[in-house]
């Protein structure tokens, strides 16, 4: 016998409503790497100072503070205001959210989902960095 009640709890990420969607697919949240960026700028540094200085130590700590950085990725409620790190982003559920999962009601002016974000803003970072490595080497 289930226990979860569409009504009174907040659902979970695997929670569907009467159509068998999940709460996800009516969220309006904005993907914000910002915080990511700052962190892998941050432990490029470090990188490229312990190659100077030859440390083992501190080029293992650069190596994890880099694979550490995408968890620094947030996302931003476009319903409640909402801000919190992307990774727990399928667990969000706030009141116009639930309203519009339970009626089944998609939602208007609706960005593409988190991940589609995330990937736009990893290529648009790429592009970046390859642009200024071109013009910045292209004086040698
Ligand atoms: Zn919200």
């Amino acid at each position: 016998m289930p226990t979860f009640d569409p009504d009174l709890d907040i659902p979970r990420a695997s929670a569907q409503n009467p159509y068998g969607e999940s709460v996800a697919e009516y969220q309006r949240v904005l993907a914000n790497p910002l915080p990511a960026v700052v962190g892998l700028v941050g432990a490029w540094a470090v990188l490229c100072y312990s190659l100077r200085v030859r440390n083992l130590p501190l080029f293992l700590i650069a190596l994890i503070l880099t694979a550490l950085c995408p968890f620094l990725i947030q996302y931003h409620c476009l319903d409640c205001g909402r801000t919190d790190f992307a990774f727990r982003s399928r667990r969000h559920a706030c009141a116009e959210t639930l309203r519009r999962w339970r009626l089944g009601e998609p939602a208007t002016r609706k960005p593409p989902r988190l991940r589609t974000q995330v990937k736009a803003w990893i290529w648009s970072l790429f592009v970046a960095v390859l642009i200024y490595a071109i013009l910045a080497g292209g004086g040698r």
